[in-house]
């Protein structure tokens, strides 16, 4: 459970995002054309995402186009200045492991070289995402939703039938401490195969907000990714979690607002 001492009240990125948006709209490819750094961007962003180009030959089809466009032109050359020109932060941070000495391995490295067994298969990838960000994000957009929800359970209008653990007991605590802005999260775990080829299967981890009603509680775009594995064979819990849970107890004793 995370607690909040007052509002969840984030700094509004979101009228400062739109001001960088609108001011890139104005720019354009080059002095020849109507079209737009930023409807430029967005366009081969979707497209890039349809196609499932890795991002290695996205940067590559950037580069070429950037070279057969007039000089000057404003064309990303490569996939991290065009995200940063659409303002979408990159919330992971990825690190390779050898399952089998549990070392981290460099990010060249197709498997580990200290062991003799080591094969391709031995490497997992883990992707622990920013957590205190996307947190901050969620709860920045749902606010209301979450304070309507805790309000009726404070005013007893909540009718519904229990649907978590220790729901009675929850609904008590936020009675008893109304000004304890509380933040609670259920943790999930779970594995899904990539392809049907191989065993490789990828891991996730997420939380879901308590606090947000249950018909939008566990929508994609509400639940937290905190972390991904994706490996040949089950993760080891601890190798793959230990930071990020590290992360949330942490968030857990400071709360979210500090940060803001
Ligand atoms: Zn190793």
């Amino acid at each position: 459970m995370i607690g909040d001492s007052k509002k969840f009240k984030i700094k509004d990125t979101d009228d400062e995002n739109g001001n960088k948006l609108t001011q890139h709209h104005k720019i354009l490819l080059h002095k020849y054309t109507n079209i737009s750094l930023q409807d430029a961007s967005i366009e081969f962003l979707q497209l890039i995402r349809r196609s499932q180009i890795s991002k290695i030959n996205a940067n590559q089809i950037l580069l070429f186009i950037k070279r057969l466009l007039p000089c000057p032109n404003t064309a990303p050359s490569n996939m991290t200045n065009l995200l940063n020109y659409l303002n979408i932060f990159n919330y992971f941070t990825t690190r390779k492991i050898c399952i089998l000495c549990r070392k981290d391995l460099k990010h060249y490295q197709a498997k580990c070289n200290d062991c003799l067994m080591a094969e391709c298969k031995h490497v997992a990838h883990i992707l622990d995402t920013d957590i205190l960000s996307l947190l901050t994000c969620v709860v920045s957009r749902l606010a209301d939703q979450i304070q309507k929800y805790k309000d009726s359970f404070s005013n007893n209008t909540y009718q519904q039938p229990y649907d978590i653990p220790f729901a009675k007991q929850y609904q008590q605590l936020l009675i008893k401490y109304p000004e304890q802005n509380l933040l609670s999260l259920i943790l999930h775990v779970d594995g899904a195969s990539l392809v049907k080829s191989t065993k490789l299967k990828l891991w996730l981890f997420t939380a879901s907000i308590v606090e947000l009603p249950p018909n939008i509680r566990m929508k994609r775009q509400n639940m937290i990714l905190i972390s991904m594995y994706i490996g040949y064979t089950e993760p080891d819990v601890k190798l793959w979690l230990a930071s990020s849970l590290t992360t949330i107890n942490n968030l857990k004793k400071k709360g979210i607002t500090d940060s803001y």
